[in-house]
């Protein structure tokens, strides 16, 4: 007799595990964090079984709660122990596993760079193990109660989960396939080590080749991903055709147009709890749509905590980033006199390159009422300063997503940016048609040059000096939908297709 199960008839919910290296707010370099930590959850509450894995960093591993030893590994890659720990993070209810191994990850700072700058020198084997111990976990192998029907890799950091299972034959412990979705948050960072390091990772021979991991005679953990990924996404569709030419492939163009079938755009949302003006409690004064009292407050005290002149009527823009030549912060700097000139106002909170870090340092000094600059991170100030400012400035040369321009339509902070990847499919320039039509969210330029910078600064400007028309664009921006809903239910979709398809 067939035995019957209650809720039989009911498809059980699809179980996913991510996989990364980063996770807000305990980890956090860039967007990969905030993603990791909001898309999960998105994710969960719209039914899916999900859960995450991520190295044992001493702040993760420290805030685990409700820590069980799901697994002892044993020895692997260069660690003496290793442990598979399971708990949640604080915040979260997302079943989040732990790679325990002190050996490579107990280690305070930066989770891919050493105290002086450099990568730490054993990367290959601390995100060897994390993508290996992924794949264990989606062949059935790890935890007995949990097996993922997809596994989620995020960057090169868990590049090697469908490499891992590629070299294992897809086929888990229950005959069941995992399927993998490789999802690329910046093409730039591909994870690259000498090739004489090929056996540090315990693969197959032939995969030290062009069908495997090697690219151009070194390893490159990303590359081997894309060969291998039965899904490839990035974070907006505009960056997942971009990245086929080779003037943003990162060399990789190639290997993309390849797998072009197989690759497609999901633009991020960003958190919309975390990030809400009307309950933010770093900001001075909360503030909704219907009443922006809470928003002119906020620019007060932002301009007061920089040590600008307290001026409601100068246009205040914004910059939340690192500071390296992707984001164009030069551009910024070239076209500033003129700026300022016009009576605007700048902030810029960021950090990395240091003649960057100096070059705005300078330009603060020079002109210490019209421009504040924090370099540092500093997780309450981005929120002050995303609240505070009219402009939010996001100049990137190239932008797979960028999360700043988002939080600057949902706080009626009107970003200024330039026209690429996820920029070009969040923003919509407030040219007439656009302003008739009420679509406006932003000021949009068209090339990576101080020329096209300017002119949409002087656009900015006219807008500002016409209060009816930009009171309308920052009504049209914070009606945006930028939360995760949508997002969420296209990972869901993209899923249920590799699921059925492969
Ligand atoms: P990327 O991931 O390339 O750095 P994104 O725009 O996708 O760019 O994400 C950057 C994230 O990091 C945003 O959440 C932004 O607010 C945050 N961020 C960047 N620099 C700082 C800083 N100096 N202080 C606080 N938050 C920062």
């Amino acid at each position: 007799m067939a035995r019957v199960r209650k809720g039989a008839g009911r498809p059980a919910p699809l179980r996913v595990l991510h996989v990364a290296a980063e996770c807000f707010p305990l980890v956090k370099t860039g967007g990969l964090a905030d993603v990791v930590a909001a898309l999960p959850a998105a994710q969960r509450a719209a039914g899916l079984d999900v859960r995450l894995l991520l190295p044992a960093y001493p702040a993760l591993r420290q805030a685990l709660a409700g820590t069980v030893e799901v697994a002892p590994i044993g020895a692997a890659f260069g660690a003496a122990r290793v442990a598979l720990l399971r708990g949640t993070l604080p915040g979260s209810d997302v079943p989040t596993y732990l790679i325990d191994a002190p050996w490579l990850y107990d280690r305070p700072g930066n989770p891919y760079l050493g105290p002086d700058g450099h990568e730490w020198a054993d990367n290959l084997q601390r995100f060897g193990l994390l993508g290996w111990t992924a794949a264990q976990i989606a062949a059935g192998g790890l935890d007995p109660e949990w097996t993922p029907a997809v596994v989620h890799a995020h960057d090169w950091h868990a590049a090697l989960v469908p490499v891992y299972l590629a070299a294992r034959g897809t086929a888990g412990a229950q005959g069941a396939h995992a399927r993998t979705v490789l999802t690329v948050h910046n093409l730039a960072y591909q994870g690259r080590f000498p090739l004489e390091r090929f056996g540090e990772l315990g693969l197959p021979a032939w995969m030290a080749g062009p069908a495997g991991v090697e690219f151009h005679g070194d390893l490159r953990l990303l590359k081997g991903g894309l060969m291998f990924a039965d899904r490839i996404t990035t974070v907006s569709p505009t960056y997942s055709r971009e990245i086929l030419a080779p003037a943003e492939g990162h060399e990789l163009d190639d290997v993309l147009r390849h797998r072009a079938d197989r690759l497609s755009g999901i633009t991020n949302g960003i958190d919309d709890a975390v990030w809400n003006p009307a309950t933010d409690p770093a900001i001075a004064a909360t503030f909704d749509a219907s009443d922006l009292a809470g928003k002119a407050a906020c620019k007060l005290a932002l301009q007061r905590e920089l040590g600008l002149a307290s001026q409601s009527g100068a246009p205040l823009l914004g910059v939340v980033s690192r500071l390296t030549p992707q984001k164009g912060l030069d551009l910024l700097l070239s076209v500033l006199p003129q700026w300022l000139g016009a009576g605007g106002q700048v902030a810029v909170l960021g950090s990395g390159d240091p003649a960057l870090e100096h070059a705005w340092r300078a330009a603060a000094q020079a002109a210490p009422d019209a421009v504040g600059v924090h370099i540092g991170y500093d997780e309450g100030l981005a929120h002050r300063m995303v609240a505070g400012c009219d402009l939010i400035g996001v100049p990137s040369r190239f932008e797979p997503c960028g999360l700043t321009q988002m939080y600057g339509l949902r706080y009626g902070t009107l970003p200024v940016v330039h026209r690429v990847g996820g920029l070009a499919d969040t923003v919509v320039d407030a040219d007439e048609a656009a302003l008739r039509e009420d679509r406006a969210t932003g000021f949009v330029f068209g090339a990576a040059t101080p020329d096209a910078l300017a002119r949409a600064l002087r656009h900015a400007l006219d807008g500002w000096h016409h209060p009816a028309a930009w009171q309308q664009v920052v009504r049209r921006a914070m009606a945006q939908d930028t939360s995760w809903r949508v997002p969420a239910a296209r990972y869901a979709a993209l899923y249920a297709e590799a699921v059925a398809q492969g």
